[in-house]
């Protein structure tokens, strides 16, 4: 393909190359802070035939309360979380229950106080579809769409990316000051910049399959998973929506194999013969992969594009939003002028930890696949609870020893504690995402907290923290920090702390007086004395990608 020269030049604060989760979550971040961007996507519409990632998490769910989307997302989904919070295992729709995992997922229809949002279950091409919704009504945000970034060079102050529209005649020009590629497993950001993807690659193959059965029901009873762990076939199934159509997905099934058969292993997993028209297949491979970096000056890396995770347990795009929520508010937080371009380098110390944990749990979890399982209730509930219950993993996820946390008061001798993924402990540790509380009027503590920072604490008492916290609100202030101040809820625990919280809801910053904070720290502006752990570390690198 010859590509036109470029006939136009065009500018934007932040370019996002590719506009799927990540790019998308980006941009609702970005804009939530009044910072403009430019997201470059080819796919004109979002097909709803490969619907790969349907667990979004809990977590996820809050970052999609903040930015006012939660509920358009849950009207969105096909399956109401009240219709099933249940995964089963069995011999096929019509054979066997074997066991039940219930409440998987974060999935539950009660108030947790650990959480703002309960999981849901929902394809991706619908999440894309709620937040391609959002983004286009954020002011300063642009969803362009059918044009695809060819290459970028970096100069000093930015870079400078080239695309091309779909009918590919006419080439043209974007510079920007900060680059995120978002762009996924093939990413051109990440080739442009010379980075590559370390680890390893699952050997057997895996076929999905989504296919229309409006006839299809099974005596088990709802859940949003069922794992036919059968004499002939062995893999998941679910309901896609409640009017006919489902997925499916077989490890081990090789694309040739899988397409030529595809009937016989429907009725493999039914456990008898069903009318249906096979929609869609989608091949793919699990991929336990990271990039060598995360980003170069002004570009970075995000999502898909920077690690890869085998699906099972459901991270790989709660993930990508994560990262995108934590580079997108430090862009802005520069671009509006309260931090400087410092900032940016906590993103990948921050995020390489938490992605080495996930895709290492992930790894877990492909160990014990459908087939890999006796048809027996307590070999899998040993086997299977860490995959259903990761609430450990997705909320207890800690930011502890970045360069703008709050150093670790005493230096830890030895190895960190290895994180319990399946067990959520709230803890106000520095870096710890903020415990949650329902307030008395029922609504969360989570909607109170500004888009900037906020300091949460027992303000109302004045108390020993009176003046610092007056003294705190004038050196925001000087410094034009956004600054909100929330009176710790009544439920506390942690009611004689003060805890400064990151427009991502992460503790920066622990004390008893504000005015032991340093601000200066938290945004970037110095480095603390002690800095502990979360340097990036080097990679088991068995094979390059
Ligand atoms: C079978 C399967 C099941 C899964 N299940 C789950 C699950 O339950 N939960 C979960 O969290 N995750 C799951 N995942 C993973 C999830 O699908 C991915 O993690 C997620 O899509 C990654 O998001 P991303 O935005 O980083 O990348 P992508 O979704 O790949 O988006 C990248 C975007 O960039 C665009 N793009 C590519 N090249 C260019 C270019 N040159 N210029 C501009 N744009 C470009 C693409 O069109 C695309 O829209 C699953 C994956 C698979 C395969």
């Amino acid at each position: 393909m010859t590509v036109p020269a470029p006939a136009r030049v065009e500018s934007t604060p932040v370019l996002v190359v590719g506009g799927g989760p990540a790019g998308l979550a980006a941009a609702a971040e970005l804009g939530l802070h009044g910072v403009g961007c430019v997201v470059i996507e080819p796919r004109v519409t979002v097909s709803r035939r490969r619907p790969r990632a349907k667990t979004t998490s809990v977590r996820t769910m809050e970052h999609l309360r903040r930015w006012g989307v939660a509920d358009a997302l849950r009207a969105a989904a096909p399956l109401p979380v009240a219709w099933s919070q249940r995964v089963t295992f069995c011999e096929s729709l019509s054979g066997r229950r074997i066991t039940d995992f219930d409440g998987a997922f974060g999935l539950t229809t009660q108030r947790d106080e650990r959480f703002a949002e309960a999981g849901q279950q929902v394809p991706q091409p619908v999440v894309e579809e709620v937040l391609r919704g959002h983004v286009r009504r954020l002011p300063g945000v642009e969803l362009r769409l059918g044009h695809t970034v060819t290459g970028l060079t970096e100069q000093a102050g930015g870079a400078t990316v080239t695309v091309i529209s779909e009918d590919a005649a006419s080439g043209y020009e974007i510079r920007a000051r900060y680059v995120l590629g978002c762009d996924g497993a093939g990413s051109v950001v990440r080739g442009q910049i010379g980075a590559r993807l370390v680890g390893r690659s699952d050997p057997r193959p895996n076929f999905n399959v989504v296919f229309r059965a409006p006839a299809l029901d099974t005596p088990l009873g709802p859940a949003v998973q069922y794992w036919v762990v059968g004499p002939a076939v062995s893999g998941l199934i679910g309901r896609l929506d409640l009017s006919g159509t489902w997925w499916a997905i077989m490890p081990g099934i090789e694309a040739a194999y899988g397409a030529a058969h595809a009937a016989e292993l429907i009725t493999g997993l039914v456990g008898a013969p069903v009318e249906h028209e096979v929609l869609a297949s989608d091949p793919w491979t699990a991929r336990m992969l990271i990039a060598d970096t995360f980003g170069d000056r002004r570009v970075f890396l995000v999502g898909e594009s920077a690690h890869l995770n085998p699906p099972w347990g459901g991270h790989g795009f709660n993930t990508c939003v994560g990262d995108a929520v934590n580079i997108a508010w430090k862009i802005a937080a520069v671009e509006n002028g309260w931090a400087p371009a410092g900032l940016l380098s906590s993103y990948e110390p921050e995020r390489r930890g938490v992605i080495e944990q996930t895709v290492a749990s992930a790894e877990a979890n492909l160990r014990s696949l459908a087939g890999d399982l006796p048809r027996d209730e307590a070999a899998i509930q040993a086997a299977k609870r860490a995959e259903f219950y990761s609430l450990g993993l997705v909320l207890g996820y800690s930011y502890a020893g970045s360069p703008v946390v709050q150093p670790r008061l005493q230096p830890t001798s030895g190895p960190a504690a290895a994180l319990d993924g399946t067990r959520y402990t709230p803890t106000t540790q520095p870096g710890a995402r903020l415990p949650h509380a329902w307030l008395p009027d029922g609504s969360s503590l989570y909607d109170r907290l500004g888009t900037g920072f906020t300091l949460v604490g027992p303000v109302r008492d004045g108390g020993a923290g009176g003046a610092g916290v007056a003294g705190l609100v004038r050196r925001a202030r000087r410094r034009q920090i956004p600054l909100a101040i929330v009176e710790s809820p009544p439920s506390y625990p942690w009611r004689t702390e003060f805890l400064l919280v990151r427009p991502d809801q992460h503790i920066a910053w622990r004390a008893g007086d504000p005015a032991d904070i340093d601000i200066d720290v938290v945004t970037g502006v110095s480095a603390p004395s002690a800095r502990a752990g979360l340097r990036p570390r080097p990679l088991s690198s068995r094979c390059r990608w």
